[in-house]
């Protein structure tokens, strides 16, 4: 190396110099965080009645939409998922076997009738299409450009089926899940996604948005939502409450006039378990949530929400995640609580902060929710639940639907990345995305070690919160963390050539 000296005059130049540079880093890199920080999301701004006698959730969204694609909009399409209620669908919203179980008295239907849509005091124009009438396309006052916004407002009524599903209402619940219409993810190259509605799985897809919620409803009725209540009051026998949630990619509400509300602080969280009146397990159950929470902060990194509601519901399917708000089945017997209410609350972790297409991809949350369970019970010994068992009895599952698919049908499709709508019946897309996911986790724990599986999973959820991931961007981020290539041991998972032995 060679050693240059300097007389006095270069010195001070040079350290006048040296700090200018130092100076331009660090402002350098506080615009860069910050502008990580502060990139502007859309906002849904929703002012609601719901009519408890129609069963109806009327009122005006206002809709302020950020262009963070590299595309220029004319038009938006938007979901409207209650019309996968409507009599008619061609989309079944349950399975033709649990048909019984979800209508308690019959069959019954529900939709969404949009009244107008307007922006800046103009009307607009738009038009309900798809085959079931599941998509709303709105012409925009102008066009968009990338980094842009555009504010307009959609009055609607939402008609609630008698259903014990994610949206309908029930003995016990009224259950308020995509309810309104959310903007279609947009895809470079392949333009909007309208997948249609789906009884297998999740079928949604979206971005984080900030939302502000004012729900006006019978004050003799209890609120569960997605997001902060920042105030409320009652007149005439009528409770308002408006509530905020900030980087969230949907907003789901609940309302009963049997809850019994049992919370916690645990951290920077609030926990409220939403239970039936005379439960006897709500401490049982809150126990859970704050043991789950605390595990999958430690092993994955931090829930960064001020509040988590886990609410009992009519719901037909064991569970379901929303985010900052999980719906647990009244169905759900105690032997299978602490399962269920922990897979939903990993799913706050895959699905709610790191996102998917979970039309496409659900093995990308399902896989890892369930195998986050697994992780639980590893970490959570009391609760004895052996988890090599649980995922020996996987494998065994697993192995026998082969099996009897084969044997059955000559052949049986185990490839796990495709569209809900690709899988033949419900047990092979419960095979191929839940317990197929789940060994496929364990098997990349087993090949790259546990340090750098933890370290990846860490990792993973730091690099895409309140993004969206794919395969692609998963075995991407997974191979960075753990040095390995997994891309053809990964693949041959998702594509079916694996044989699991
Ligand atoms: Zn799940």
């Amino acid at each position: 190396m060679k050693k240059i000296i300097l007389n006095k005059k270069i010195k001070f130049i040079s350290t006048i110099f040296l700090f200018a540079i130092i100076i331009s880093i660090v402002i350098f890199l506080c615009l860069t965080g910050l502008k990580q920080e502060e990139i502007a999301l859309s906002t849904y701004k929703m002012d609601l009645i719901y009519d408890n006698d129609k069963k109806t959730l009327s009122g005006s969204e206002e809709i302020t939409f950020i262009n963070n694609y590299d595309n220029m909009f004319t038009y938006l399409y938007l979901h409207l998922y209650p019309n996968a209620f409507r009599e008619g669908a061609s989309a079944m919203v349950v399975s033709s076997a649990e048909e019984n179980n979800a209508y308690p008295e019959g069959i019954s239907y529900g939709d969404i009738e949009v009244q107008g849509v307007a922006s800046e005091g103009e009307n607009l124009t738009f038009s309900v299409e798809g085959v079931d009438k599941n998509i709303l396309k709105v012409e925009l006052l102008r066009e968009v450009y990338p980094d842009e916004s555009i504010t307009f407002t959609i009055d609607f009524t939402t008609t609630l089926a008698n259903i014990n599903h994610r949206l309908g209402y029930g003995a016990n619940t009224i259950n308020l899940g995509n309810f309104y219409p959310i903007i279609c993810m947009y895809e470079s190259g392949k333009g909007f996604k309208t997948d249609l509605y789906h009884s297998n799985g999740d079928p949604f897809y979206s971005e984080c948005a900030n939302y502000e919620v004012t729900i006006n409803y019978p004050s003799n009725y209890t609120l569960a939502s997605s997001g902060e209540l920042i105030n409320s009051s009652t007149e005439d026998g009528t409770t308002t409450s408006c509530m905020t949630g900030t980087k969230i990619r949907d907003f789901c509400m609940v309302l009963s006039n049997n809850f019994s509300l049992a919370s916690k602080q645990v951290g920077n969280t609030t926990i409220q378990y939403y239970g039936y009146n005379g439960d006897t397990n709500l401490d049982t159950c809150l126990q859970i949530c704050e043991d789950a929470l605390l595990t999958f902060n430690n092993l994955f990194g931090e829930y960064p929400y001020s509040q988590l509601s886990v609410v009992k519901a009519n719901f037909i399917h064991g569970g379901m995640e929303y985010p900052n708000l999980v719906l647990i089945s009244d169905d759900v017997s105690n032997d299978d609580l602490a399962y269920v209410i922990v897979h939903e609350i990993a799913h706050q972790w895959w699905y709610g902060v790191v996102g998917n297409d979970e039309n496409n991809h659900a093995w990308l949350d399902e896989g890892l929710a369930e195998y986050s369970t697994i992780l639980f019970f590893e970490n959570n010994t009391s609760y004895g639940e052996d988890s090599k068992s649980m995922i020996e009895n996987s494998l065994q599952s697993y192995k026998t639907f082969v099996r009897i698919f084969t044997s059955v049908t000559g052949s049986v499709d185990t490839s796990m990345d495709r569209p809900l709508s690709n899988f033949n019946t419900e047990p092979e897309y419960v095979q191929c995305t839940y317990t197929k996911g789940l060994l496929l986790f364990d098997a990349i724990r087993d090949s790259v070690g546990d340090k750098k599986f933890f370290k990846a999973l860490k990792e993973y959820y730091q690099e895409f919160s309140f993004k969206n991931v794919t395969p692609a961007t998963f075995i991407a981020s997974f191979n960075h963390s753990t040095g390995y290539d997994l891309e053809s041991f990964i693949m041959s998972w998702l594509n079916g050539e694996v044989v699991i032995e």
